[in-house]
């Protein structure tokens, strides 16, 4: 049986490489993500942003500080936990990601949840928690309606908790966010507890 830290390995290179849309043209890095591959929670953000592109790492950036202050809020070590993006390489300008980017992309996500078989999927904001709730055949407007949910379905042949909340960045641009993010990280910590 071909251990997880191979299989991941082999991804990270093919991301490494990747040429399935237009982003690696205009990027310095991939960004594959990082973290344990034996974690029951994954955490999911959209695609890498200026930092990120420059050192190959996810939410190393503004958005990354907080991420980091609101998993140690729930005493969790980022070093214990999953973490990448549904794109990625970064958008020019940190536009959206279109749909044929998450459409090329996304079965690198679907593979790394293959192979980690995390217990709970975290979704930081709007892009990451539509890919996930689609895929689930779970209708939501947004992201507001998605993240007063906990949601159980079984995806990619496991079954999963969906726990979508809104992007850490969003709470850079407005700090009323900043409580939902840390109510929904209370959420998060219990499910894991529940595991
Ligand atoms: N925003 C994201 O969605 N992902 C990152 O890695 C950084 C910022």
């Amino acid at each position: 049986m071909v251990s997880k830290k191979k299989r991941m390995n082999e991804l990270v290179a093919e991301i490494e490489d990747c040429q399935r849309c237009r982003l690696w043209r205009d990027a310095k890095n991939a960004v594959p993500g990082e973290g344990s591959l034996s974690t029951d929670l994954m955490f999911i953000g959209e695609a890498p942003g200026y930092w990120e592109d420059v050192r190959g790492r996810p939410f190393v950036g503004r958005a990354g500080k907080l991420l980091d202050e609101l998993l140690s809020s729930i005493e969790l070590e980022r070093k214990k936990v999953y973490i990448t993006n549904v794109v990625k390489h970064r958008p020019p300008e940190n536009r959206d990601p279109r749909q044929d980017e998450v459409e090329a992309c996304a079965p690198y996500l679907d593979e790394q949840i293959q192979i980690i078989e995390p217990k709970i999927l975290a979704t930081l904001g709007r892009h990451s928690t539509m890919y996930i709730l689609s895929k689930v055949n779970i209708q939501v407007r947004g992201i507001t309606e998605a993240r007063r949910q906990v949601y159980t379905a079984d995806l990619l042949d496991q079954q999963v908790t969906i726990t979508p909340t809104f992007h850490p960045a969003a709470a850079l641009y407005n700090p009323n966010y900043k409580s939902a993010l840390h109510e929904d990280f209370k959420t998060i910590k219990s499910e894991l507890q529940r595991t």
